[in-house]
């Protein structure tokens, strides 16, 4: 034995949203941009679904996805990553929460990890709540048990929110 440690890929799952600057052409670049990550793979990509905004500001439609990566980074790290993309495609930090963006990266499973610090989260509670999140993520990872939710095909979508609709 050499003593060499095989290196653990981690399944993870990534939430995408854009309501700015062509946003079904910002998502199709993003999912480029996430298999190019280090250390990590895109394994699935859900089809692209469009939301009504939510939050009260008056704002375009949002187009939503989610990824499957497998990574061999942290969570933090692969957290950092998404930041890094976000402003790489002009995402400004300083954007009102609920206002229109360029491009929003959440993280929203990573293997079975429960994570609360205060710059991360996860499971990321939008699970539960919004149905731009589990609609997509669902299509990719029904069987997939989220932490402290279940199954994913068995959580309930939340019928007081707004129009969502698959658009390819
Ligand atoms: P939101 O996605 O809620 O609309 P932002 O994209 O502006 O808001 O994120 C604000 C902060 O949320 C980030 O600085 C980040 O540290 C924090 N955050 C906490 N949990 C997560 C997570 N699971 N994925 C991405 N960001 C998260
Ligand atoms: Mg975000």
């Amino acid at each position: 034995m050499t003593g060499k440690v095989m290196a653990h890929w981690y399944p993870a799952y990534v939430g995408l949203g854009s309501n700015l600057q062509g946003p079904a052409r910002q998502l199709e670049n993003t999912f480029d941009l996430l298999n190019a990550i280090p250390k990590t793979r895109l394994i699935r990509r859900s089809s692209l679904y469009r939301s009504a905004p939510f939050g009260g500001i008056e704002q375009p439609d949002f187009v939503n996805a989610v990824a499957a990566l497998l990574t061999q980074l942290s969570a933090m790290d692969l957290l950092k990553e998404l930041q890094r993309i976000e402003s790489l495609r002009g995402r400004e930090r300083g954007d009102p929460r609920w206002g229109p963006r360029v491009l929003d990266l959440d993280l929203l499973v990573y293997s079975d990890q429960k994570i609360a610090e205060p710059s991360l989260i996860v499971p990321h509670p939008g699970i539960g709540v919004r149905n731009f999140v589990l609609l997509p993520l669902a299509e990719i990872a029904a069987e997939l048990t989220v932490p402290g939710l279940g199954r994913c095909a068995s959580i309930d979508v939340n019928l007081a929110e707004p129009r969502i609709s698959r658009i390819g």
